[in-house]
């Protein structure tokens, strides 16, 4: 079924932007050009949203297409070649404070000599959180991931799912007000990946986060997102922005279930077929 055919899909933008009392986190004509040995990549082509409060926007795209490029350049690890990340208005030029990432690379983000609560808690001992309050956070969050049960281990003794929950638990003991996540769960085994998912969700509740998700799995995208922006291929621009519009209270049968989750996933799989045959959302324009 061609894409045009898809009942009532609501697609908000190429890149929406909002209101400045409803933005957390805006991204402005981003753009990123590694500069190599064998010339210069273009990552990024150029990139415009708005995050809103306590959204969880889902991130798709081919790969290769700069997913983790734009999130490190959002985490103000990664300089852009133009164009500005702002956070609450004010811009970012190194890792805010209030920001927390999960990596694909889980393996590499974990201090190898420190324990699986030591590892959790470094954040907020950094952050001058009092001891007492930092070992509650570290159990609540080793708790929610199903990790209560090896706070002495070492992250080297553990297998690399239960690293990266480690990472995750991390993240969130930390209580961020924007949490990124690489794919974070595409080393879990299906049973821990479906709870971790809910888990995200119910973070995004009780802590009132923003979350900004890459994931290449489809219906992990329409499941957990309240939006799901897709890339293009490169040179990368938004290809869509649409919003997921199931119940808010999101369940893994019930909702997998939904028509229109069937409807939202197929959607989202041809947008991602179109762009990886190339197709350039300005190309529509022709049409008629
Ligand atoms: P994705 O996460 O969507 O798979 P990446 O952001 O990892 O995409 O990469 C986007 C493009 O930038 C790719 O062509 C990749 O090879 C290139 N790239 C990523 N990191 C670097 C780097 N450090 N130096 C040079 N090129 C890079
Ligand atoms: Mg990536």
């Amino acid at each position: 079924m061609p894409p045009e055919d898809v009942p009532d899909i609501a697609v908000v933008s190429r890149g929406r932007t909002l209101p400045p009392e409803r933005t957390l986190l805006s991204v402005r004509g981003l753009r990123k050009v590694y500069e190599t040995g064998g010339g210069a990549v273009e990552a990024v082509r150029d990139l415009t949203f708005d995050l809103g409060r306590n959204e969880l926007t889902c991130l798709v795209g081919p790969s290769g297409s700069g997913k983790t490029t734009l999130l490190k350049c959002i985490a103000g690890l990664l300089a852009p070649t133009s164009g500005d990340v702002l956070l609450d208005g004010k811009r970012v030029t190194g890792p805010p404070k209030k920001m927390a990432v999960v990596f694909q690379e889980y393996g590499r983000s974990l201090y190898p000599w420190l324990r699986v609560a030591d590892n959790v808690g470094l954040p907020l001992r950094n952050a001058g959180v009092p001891a007492a309050r930092r070992t509650a956070l570290v159990a609540e969050a080793l708790e929610s991931v199903g990790l209560a049960h090896v706070p002495r281990a070492y992250p080297w003794q553990l297998s690399g799912g239960m690293q990266q929950r480690v990472a995750i638990a991390r993240a969130i003991a930390y209580q961020p007000e924007v949490l990124l996540m690489d794919e974070p769960f595409a080393a879990v085994d299906a049973q821990t990946r479906a709870d971790l998912e809910d888990l995200v969700r119910s973070v995004r509740e009780r802590l009132g986060v923003t979350v900004l998700f890459v994931t290449h799995d489809i219906d992990e995208s329409v499941y957990l997102g309240t939006r799901v922006i897709i890339l293009s291929s490169s040179p990368t621009v938004v290809q869509e922005d649409l919003v997921v519009d199931l119940p808010d209270q999101r369940d893994q049968l019930e909702t997998r279930a939904l028509p229109r989750f069937t409807e939202l996933r197929h959607h989202v799989y041809e947008q991602i077929q179109l762009a990886k045959r190339g197709h350039r959302p300005e190309d529509e324009k022709v049409a008629d």
